[in-house]
């Protein structure tokens, strides 16, 4: 059911200018890969858009040999205040590149470009201006005098939000005074290597950050090269669990961002147009390829059937279609591998019971698309309240009173955040207290601010980005 048709407003490609092929960015430039090389396409239509080359492990030890160099030549012996002029320089850079970044994350990743433009690239300006001011200021933040760099930092990223994640690594290692190799996810390579420009316009010493692109081989060597002093990883709980038995023992420092199923939880006082949004936003933003995505709402019975039909009303006038088309809401699904998991997840809620319900959008031919699904109907026991979709699927179930709903959403491995919705402030403290969750948040929900540290419990990871805490996953002593 639509209401009214909106002509389509696409923002337009041309800003873009983008390389055929893109080498690896180490020590300054950019330089083939000796892995095999790999292309990365638009998930909306499934089109060629660069190739991009893979690193093997000698491009692994070369990138971080030109760390190590730069951490000891330059980036360890300057001081904060020179440090923290770059990376006001590299945000100053991001908000001026920032509609040609918006372009490239919504075409490589599948985003909406008013997420991309609105949400993403701000907050990666908003992420080496907040550090930046760390950058002079170690002595200050509650750490003792003098606090002392890692070194090396190796990094390794997912697709969801590649420039944000990206910057939420970059930022404070460089603040801190560590030299970095990150690698971003191999579907959504593309913004990270524009980045690389904006670091040689920047005028970074070379070395001080390296890119290594390439797949899941690449990461391993990254994470078990000998030479790094830090590993910090997001994505999936197995790939961290793998990693945090590669780290044991070797005296490397390590944060792990990892996977969620957060509660949404909305009590019969909550004033419920706001909650409508707030569950919207909490589920569908990103095509729920959110790890803090609210996947399980959690709704007081009484208010259940009215709350799945607002739900329903809503989702419909959702525009689902081009990830560079202004109007759009829902975008496409990264990629056909993210696809199938969520096509597989969905079909075994339906098979054990529950019931589903998906907006009626037109799905265009090619490309990874999912329409946004609510189930209903749904028992704490079933995969679709277990299991992290990590897509546009919302699993409703219900609850009586506050303490069930904190049972039920406690009852998982993960930790990562949750949501209350209520009229009443002493309830949503009460309630905030006793979840086991990293970041819980109270009539609103994802939103996002460098000051404020984000992470996990549990199956979620461990460690904190963001805020002061953030300052302590990257240098010596400090527990993160
Ligand atoms: P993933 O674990 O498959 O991949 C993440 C990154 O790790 C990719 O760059 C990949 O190439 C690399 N990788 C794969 N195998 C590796 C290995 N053995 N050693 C080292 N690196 C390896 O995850 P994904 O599918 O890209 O991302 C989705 C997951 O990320 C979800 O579970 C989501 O919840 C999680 N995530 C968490 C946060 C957070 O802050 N907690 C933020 C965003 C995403």
């Amino acid at each position: 059911m639509s209401f009214l048709e909106y002509a389509p407003a696409p923002e337009s490609r041309a800003i873009l200018n983008l390389r055929d092929e893109y080498g690896l960015f180490i020590d300054g430039e950019f330089r083939p890969g000796s892995g095999e090389s790999f292309a990365t396409i638009s998930p909306a239509d499934e089109k060629h858009i660069a190739t991009i080359a893979s690193a093997s492990d000698a491009d692994v030890d070369a990138a971080v040999a030109a760390a190590r160099r730069a951490y000891e030549k330059t980036w360890s012996k300057m001081s904060g205040r020179d440090r923290g002029k770059y990376l006001f320089r590299i945000a100053r850079l991001v908000q001026e590149r920032a509609r040609e970044l918006a372009v490239a994350e919504a075409l490589d990743n599948g985003k909406p470009i008013k997420e991309s433009r609105d949400v993403d690239v701000p907050l990666v300006a908003a992420w080496f201006f907040y550090y930046a001011g760390w950058a002079d200021k170690l002595d200050y933040a509650g750490l003792g005098a003098n606090p002392q760099s890692l070194g090396v930092a190796g990094q390794v990223i997912p697709w969801n939000f590649p420039l944000l994640m990206l910057a939420w690594k970059i930022a404070p290692a460089l603040a801190a005074g560590n030299t970095v190799v990150i690698k971003p996810a191999e579907t959504t390579p593309l913004s990270a290597l524009i980045f690389a420009e904006i670091l040689q316009q920047a005028d970074l010493p070379p070395g001080v950050v390296n890119i290594v692109t390439g797949a899941g081989a690449t990461g391993a060597a990254l994470v078990r090269h000998p030479d790094v002093n830090k590993v910090a990883f997001t994505g999936s709980t197995p790939v961290g669990r793998e990693i945090a038995k590669a780290v044991a023992g070797t005296g490397k420092k390590l944060t792990l961002e990892l996977g969620g199923k957060a509660a949404n939880i909305v009590f019969e006082d909550a004033p419920i147009d706001q909650a409508i949004e707030g569950i919207v936003n909490g589920i569908f933003f990103n095509q729920g390829h959110v790890c803090c995505a609210g996947s399980r709402l959690l709704v007081q019975e009484s208010i259940h059937d009215e709350v799945v039909d607002r739900l329903k009303q809503r989702l419909s006038t959702l525009r689902l279609g081009d990830p560079l088309d202004k109007n759009t809401d829902i975008g496409a699904i990264n990629s056909r591998e993210q696809l199938d998991r969520i096509r597989e997840l969905s079909q075994i809620g339906e098979d054990e019971g529950a019931v589903r319900w998906s907006a009626d959008c037109v799905i265009p031919e090619n490309g990874f698309w999912f329409a946004p699904t609510i189930f209903t109907n749904v028992q704490a026991s079933h995969r679709i309240a277990r299991d992290e979709i990590f897509g546009p699927v919302l699993s409703v179930l219900t609850f009586r009173t506050p303490a069930e709903a904190i049972e039920k959403a406690n009852n998982t491995p993960y930790g990562l955040s949750a949501g209350i919705w209520s009229d009443k402030g002493s309830r949503i403290l009460a309630v905030a207290d006793r979840l086991r969750a990293g970041v819980i948040w109270a009539n609103t929900f994802n939103r996002f601010d460098p000051a404020s540290p984000f992470g996990g419990y549990k199956e979620s990871g461990y460690g904190r980005e963001g805020g002061r805490h953030g300052l302590l996953a990257y240098l010596k002593g400090a527990q993160s």
